[in-house]
C-alpha cells in the first residue's frame, strides 16, 4: 500500500463515506480514535434533546408519554438498531444498561437450560471477556450454585467439549484486542455442544456487520454510547430470539415489562415477546439522544450501508497497521489485534512492555485520542488501543495519529512526569 500522505488525502477526495463526517461536529485539533469508547456527539443531538426538554417536557408534561411517543421509545429505538444487528421487527428493545441487560438475558437463557437439560450448569467465556461481563455472570453462578469457566479464546473448542455445559457467553468483538469471532460458525458449534449462544454485540452495532437472525443466536445485548453514539450512558439494548422470548420470565419483572402496564394489576402477566425485557420506566433524554446516534449509522443506508462502512473501516484499520509498522518500527510496539480481516473488528490494539499509559497520555495531549487498558502482567500485555469509526475518521487522520505516535515515541516525550500519572477512568 502507498502510505504517503497525499495517497491518505486521494483516498479521502475518493472516499463514498465522506460526507458522513458531516453528522459530526468534531474539534479541529482533535483525531478521535476513541469511539469504540464513546462515540462522537452527533451534531442532531444537542436540539433534539433541548426539544425533548423545553417543548415534551417542559410544555406538554406528562401529556408527551402519548403525544411524543415516549411510551414507545424503547421499541422505537430498539427496532432501528434491529437494522443494524440483523435482527426483525419487534425482536429488540433500547434499554437499561449493558450489564443490567446481560443479567436478564442469562437469567433467562439459565431458566431455559435448566429445564430443558437440567445436568447442565456451567456457563463458559473468555478470560478477556470485558469484566462486568464476567462480573454479572459470576455472581448469577454464585447465587445459583452455578460455576463460571473462562478460557482463553482458543481453547474454546475445548471447552464445548463438556456435557455440563449450558451457556456461552462471548463478546463478538473483544475489546482488548479487537479480535472478533465468526458469529455463525461459534454459535453453530455452540448449539452442537447442546448449550445456548448469549452474544455481547458492544463492540460490533454500527461497527461490523451483524446478522443474529442468520446466525440462528439466542440472546444479545450491546452498548449505546460506543459505535451507536448515544452519549455517554445512553441506554443499551438487547435481543432474544423469538423463541425464546416466550418461554419464560426475566428476573427484573417490573411494571414496564407488564402485559398491561395501565392495568395496575398486583400480579405480574409478562408482555408477549421482548417487550417482557423492558423493566422500568426509561431515560425518556437519554433515549432522543440515542436515536440521533443510531441515526448517524443508518445513515450508511443509501451510501452501501453497512457492507460499505466494513470496508472502510478495514482499509483504515490496514492503514493504520502498515503505517505504525513502517514508521514506528523499533520502538517497541507489537500488534495485538488479528492481520486477517475476517478476524478483526473495527479497532487496533498494541502492546508495549512499558510506557504504554504515559504514550496515551501524550497522544491525548496532542488531541490524538486513544485509550490504555491494563494488562494483568500474566496472560494479557498492557496496551494502546486505537477505535476507527469509519462514519467520521478520514484517511489523513489515520496518518496524522501515526505520525504524532512515531514523534512521541522517537523523542521521547511520553517519558515527561506528566504523562506518568494515572488518572481514575483510563
Ligand atoms: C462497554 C462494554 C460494556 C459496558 O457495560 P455497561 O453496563 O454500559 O457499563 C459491557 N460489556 C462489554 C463487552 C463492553 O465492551
Amino acid at each position: 500500500m502507498n502510505l504517503d500522505l497525499d495517497h491518505c488525502r486521494a483516498l479521502d477526495a475518493q472516499d463514498p463515506l465522506r460526507s458522513l463526517r458531516d453528522q459530526f461536529d468534531i474539534p479541529a485539533d482533535t483525531i478521535y480514535l476513541d469511539g469504540n469508547s464513546l462515540g462522537v456527539m452527533p451534531r442532531s443531538a444537542p436540539a433534539r434533546v433541548a426539544e425533548v426538554v423545553t417543548q415534551e417536557w417542559g410544555r406538554d408534561l406528562i401529556r408527551s408519554w402519548n403525544t411524543a411517543g415516549w411510551f414507545e421509545m424503547p421499541r422505537k429505538v430498539g427496532d432501528q438498531i434491529a437494522q443494524l444487528i440483523g435482527a426483525a421487527p419487534g425482536t429488540t428493545v433500547a434499554t437499561d444498561s449493558t450489564s443490567i441487560n446481560l443479567f436478564k438475558v442469562l437469567s433467562a437463557a439459565l431458566n431455559i437450560s435448566a429445564r430443558r437439560s437440567p445436568g447442565r450448569w456451567r456457563i463458559l467465556s473468555e478470560r478477556s471477556n470485558f469484566p462486568t461481563d464476567l462480573y454479572i455472570a459470576e455472581a448469577l453462578c454464585k447465587d445459583k450454585g452455578w460455576e463460571l469457566v473462562l478460557v482463553e479464546p482458543e481453547e474454546i473448542p475445548q471447552a464445548l467439549q463438556d456435557e455440563k455445559l449450558a451457556i456461552v457467553m462471548l463478546t463478538h468483538v473483544n475489546y482488548r484486542t479487537g479480535a472478533m469471532h465468526d458469529m455463525t460458525s461459534v454459535t453453530k458449534a455452540v448449539h452442537d455442544a447442546g448449550a445456548l449462544m448469549v452474544w455481547d454485540l458492544a463492540h460490533s452495532a454500527g461497527a461490523v456487520p451483524v446478522d443474529l437472525t442468520g446466525a440462528d443466536a439466542d440472546f444479545a445485548v450491546g452498548c449505546g454510547y460506543k459505535y451507536l453514539n448515544g452519549g455517554p450512558g445512553a441506554p443499551a439494548f438487547v435481543w432474544v430470539h423469538p423463541r425464546h422470548a416466550d418461554q419464560c420470565w426475566q428476573p427484573l419483572a417490573g411494571w414496564w415489562g407488564h402485559e398491561r402496564p395501565f392495568a395496575f394489576t398486583p400480579d405480574y402477566q409478562p408482555a408477549g415477546g421482548i417487550v417482557r425485557y423492558q423493566c422500568g420506566t426509561q431515560p425518556m433524554i437519554s433515549l432522543a439522544a440515542l436515536e440521533c446516534g443510531v441515526q448517524t449509522v443508518l445513515a450508511v443506508g443509501p451510501l452501501g450501508g453497512m457492507a460499505a462502512l466494513r470496508a472502510k473501516s478495514l482499509a483504515l484499520t490496514d492503514l493504520f497497521i502498515q503505517l505504525v509498522e513502517a514508521r514506528c518500527a523499533g520502538q517497541g510496539l507489537s500488534l495485538v489485534t488479528p492481520r486477517e480481516h475476517a478476524q478483526r473488528g473495527s479497532q487496533v490494539c498494541l502492546a508495549r512492555a512499558e510506557g504504554a499509559y504515559a504514550i496515551v497520555q501524550a497522544l491525548i495531549a496532542r488531541g490524538v485520542i486513544g485509550d490504555y487498558r491494563a494488562g494483568d502482567g500474566q496472560h494479557h500485555a498492557d496496551i494502546l488501543r486505537f477505535g476507527f469509526t469509519p462514519l467520521y475518521l478520514g484517511f489523513e487522520d489515520v496518518w496524522h495519529a501515526v505520525e504524532h505516535l512515531r514523534q512521541v515515541l522517537a523523542s521521547g516525550e511520553w517519558q515527561r512526569p506528566e504523562f506518568n500519572q494515572q488518572h481514575a477512568v483510563t
